[in-house]
């Protein structure tokens, strides 16, 4: 039998293209819980071609509207109740949500001992070690979404990271849209630029973070709580035209890479069918025509974010939760025009400087993290001038 999905933050840019994946292969998978916060206009129309059990809605003022406009055998549920009712439910979630608010489909799909497609990277982040926790549940898997962690898993191929043959992981960053530009030329840079990615196109969190580097930054503690490779053995390198979508360098010289065009429905299409391959091609390359590959190192110096994160990630305990928390808060505040984009990376350095030692034993500890490094996230914003 075709297993059941969930399919969480399923109006965004990876739930859409889940739902392309999955239309694609319509007999291998059934699509039984849906969810958004925002676009229900959208969120009612794929309930209504996918016919899920279950929809989750962020507002308990929505669950009328989408109930109403559903069949009366759908359920319409509400908040992180709902989102734990569907990972619990379903054999494989895709946690597509943004931001901390994935953190509910990441444990309980774990801890109900499911298959957890993540690429909500925001949650494993802040929670590394409770997710570590949850993980060896009996049944549990977690299987990457986001590119470069899908490749690094693709090219491990059941070698674990601190394996002692595994030299280092490589990450590949496209640099994003202001790649090779000076500190200074970027103090004036609009919304509008940061959100033009030259190579992918996602939703406006992740394509802010691109800009700054901070995507890469929180990739890097992704693939660190992932494959448990220390920090010194995972690098970074800039490549623009996003073809190698990672590496794994291993004792004897050897370097592994996955090549594809950049095509998330590929990642995507992996964590649902593995150990298998799905039988859809995308982002299949043709070397022939493929351009040439480059790389580079980054401009750490430009783009402070990425070394923001090595130092929280090196840190431990809390400290990527206040990373990741305190970058939520500038990323919205910089889409809302009440920050400028190089303001982005002061105001996380300055949240971090609030942040005291904290081990992180339990989910009530991060939360009140979470909660704390925004508050003072936001007293660093409302205090920040935009010239
Ligand atoms: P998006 O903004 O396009 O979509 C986010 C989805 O989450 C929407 O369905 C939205 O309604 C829902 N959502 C937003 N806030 C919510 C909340 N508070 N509670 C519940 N649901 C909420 O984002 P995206 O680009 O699809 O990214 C989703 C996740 O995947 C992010 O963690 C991102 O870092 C990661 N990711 C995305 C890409 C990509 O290509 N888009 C690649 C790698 C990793
Ligand atoms: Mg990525």
């Amino acid at each position: 039998m075709a297993p059941s999905v969930a399919i969480l933050g399923s109006t965004g840019s990876i739930g859409e293209q889940t739902l392309q994946v999955i239309s694609e292969a319509p007999e291998q998978f059934d699509v039984v819980a849906l969810s958004a916060a925002r676009s229900l206009d959208r969120l009612i129309e794929q309930a209504r071609k996918y016919r899920p059990r279950l929809v989750i809605v962020d507002q308990p003022s929505d669950v009328a509207i989408v109930a109403s406009a559903l069949p009366a055998m759908t359920e319409v549920a509400c908040g992180a109740e709902g989102l734990t009712a569907a990972a619990e439910m379903a054999e494989i979630s895709v946690n597509a949500i943004v931001g901390f608010a994935g953190l509910p489909v990441t444990m309980a799909s774990l801890a109900a001992g499911r298959r957890l497609a993540l690429a909500n990277k925001e949650s494993l982040i802040t929670a590394a070690p409770l997710v570590e926790q949850v993980r060896s549940t009996k049944g549990a898997s977690l299987v990457p979404v986001d590119s470069e962690h899908c490749a690094i898993f693709q090219c491990l191929n059941g070698v674990s990271g601190n394996d002692r043959s595994v030299r280092r992981l490589v990450l590949t960053a496209s640099g994003g849209p202001f790649r090779g530009r000076s500190a200074q030329s970027l103090s004036s840079v609009t919304l509008t630029e940061a959100l033009a990615h030259p190579t992918w196109s996602m939703g406006p969190k992740i394509t802010v973070d691109s800009s700054t580097l901070m995507n890469k930054g929180l990739e890097v503690i992704e693939a660190h709580a992932l494959f448990h490779t220390p920090f010194d053995q995972i690098d970074v390198v800039v490549h623009p035209q996003s073809i190698v979508h990672s590496m794994v360098e291993f004792s004897d010289g050897s370097t592994i890479a996955q090549l594809s065009n950049p095509d998330m429905r590929l990642p995507i299409g992996y964590a649902l069918s593995y150990p298998d391959r799905l039988d859809v091609a995308f982002g299949s390359l043709d070397l022939l025509t493929a351009t040439t590959l480059t790389f580079e190192p980054p401009d750490r110096a430009t783009f402070r974010c990425l070394d923001l994160a090595y130092e929280a990630g090196r840190v431990g305990g809390a400290a990527p939760a206040w990373l990741s928390a305190a970058n939520e808060i500038a990323v919205e505040a910089f889409l809302e025009g009440r920050l400028s984009w190089g303001q982005i990376a002061e105001v996380v350095e300055a949240t971090l400087q609030s942040y005291v030692a904290d081990p992180l034993r339990s989910l009530e500890a991060l939360i009140a993290a979470d909660a704390k490094s925004r508050e003072v996230a936001r007293t660093v914003v409302a205090q920040c001038t935009i010239n």
